[in-house]
């Protein structure tokens, strides 16, 4: 088996060591209860309460009783949005994105299917929403706007701030799915002017399965998990201690580095862009130029399939993932895709690298040179691709760049 080579951060991240360190004594000796009043259950409440500081200071908050623990990324974001609509008196309105993360959109989905109202505002080619169409969207009824800090797919960053500004205006809460921002970019919940932000300890370098809500006080947000009284009877369950103590390392140490570990990937990632850009005819790339976390590059690669690329890769040890997916024989395209608007020929042919702390300079060259042998290999049995060559048609990209 070849040495992986790890550029999927955007889906989940390895656990860093300082991590697992942290989490280690609550999965052997320090097993108690956190509700449990004798010494064991106390240590075991101390890991909690840090871990609350730790979380609460990366998002530039006070009091940490602001934050609460959940599962992850897709409970916080449930628990925001239903929460959020279980205390209205009546049934009224959400406004939301058309590349919301499949959490948010289904859990509007859902909504819908009780006889809620939902607007699905949507992006330009870059992948960015208008704060003003978020604004024309806002009716009476409007008891919630809920929209993603950074896309997972493009990384293109919404100006969060802006609509954060409108929705403070009007009075109405806002939920920001900061799940891919969140220890990768400051994230300040008192800039954003938002009233709830997911995340997940899982994209950043912590484990699968703990994540947390911020909830701003004062906001009406109705309990989803009912049970005992923990996290101020807000989300009842005795506490994933390890996970929680895990989130908590996690985010104090993406907090100590951010700086650091911008610079590094953002070298890496801009030298990878640039490399395939050059070296790969007909091929584009998705998401906003400069409004994007540095972390990710989303291409078109027109004439190939992107699982094509994810095998060819993947047999010299290559993780990456597509904007596509092929079930049932047909190939699926992602809705982000769609929503920005890129034709279906460059959204089958789209692949996403996302990168992390943990990658080298030698991983990026090695891509640099791999690729373009699987991508040539690919078009050699594509007849678009040989009618392409034989000038008898046009490639999509060039057609767009006229
Ligand atoms: C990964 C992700 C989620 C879901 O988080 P989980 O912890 O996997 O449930 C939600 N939103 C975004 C933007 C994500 O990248």
């Amino acid at each position: 088996m070849k040495k992986t080579i790890y550029l999927d951060h955007n889906a989940t991240t390895p656990v860093r060591p300082e991590v697992l360190e942290a989490m280690l004594p609550y999965l052997k000796g320090h097993y108690g209860n956190p509700s449990s009043l004798y010494h064991l259950g106390q240590e075991a409440r101390k890991a909690v309460d840090r871990a609350r500081e730790q979380v609460a200071h990366l998002l530039g908050v006070k009091n940490p009783e602001e934050i609460a623990f959940t599962s992850g990324g897709s409970e916080s974001i449930n628990w925001a949005i239903k929460g959020i609509a279980a205390v209205q008196r009546k049934k009224g309105h959400i406004v939301t994105t058309k590349i919301e993360h499949s959490a948010g959109l289904n859990s509007c989905k859902y909504l819908e299917s009780r006889g809620w109202q939902v607007t699905y505002v949507g992006v330009d080619w870059h992948g960015r929403v208008d704060p003003a169409h978020i604004r024309e969207a806002i009716l009476p009824e409007t008891v919630l706007v809920s929209v993603m800090h950074a896309n997972n797919e493009l990384g293109t960053i919404q100006p969060v701030a802006d609509i954060g500004r409108i929705c403070r205006a009007k009075g109405i809460p806002l939920h920001v799915d900061a799940v891919q921002t969140v220890g990768k970019v400051p994230v300040s919940v008192e800039d954003l002017q938002c009233d709830l932000a997911s995340l997940a300890a899982h994209k950043i370098y912590g484990p699968k399965g703990a994540g947390a809500l911020y909830i701003r006080p004062g906001t009406r947000l109705q309990a989803m998990i009912h049970g005992g009284r923990h996290e101020r009877d807000r989300r009842a369950g005795t506490e994933n201690v390890a996970g929680i103590a895990g989130l908590g390392a996690a985010a104090e140490w993406a907090q100590k580095n951010m700086k650091q570990k911008e610079k590094h990937v953002r070298h890496l990632r801009d030298k990878l862009e640039k490399a395939l850009l050059s070296k790969l005819e007909c091929t584009r790339l998705n998401g906003h130029p400069t409004e994007r976390l540095y972390t990710t590059s989303n291409m078109s690669i027109e004439c190939v399939e992107g699982e094509g690329m994810i095998i060819g890769l993947d047999m010299q040890g290559i993780c990456v993932s597509s904007g596509s997916a092929c079930s049932s024989g047909q190939t699926e395209v992602s809705h982000v895709l769609k929503a920005i608007g890129l034709p279906v020929e460059l959204a089958k042919g789209s692949i996403r690298f996302s990168l992390g702390w943990d990658n080298t300079a030698e991983e990026i060259d090695s891509v640099i040179e791999v690729l373009p042998g699987i991508v040539n290999r690919l078009r050699e049995i594509s007849p678009l691709w040989g009618d392409y060559k034989k000038g008898v048609r046009k490639s999509v990209i060039s057609k767009e760049a006229a």
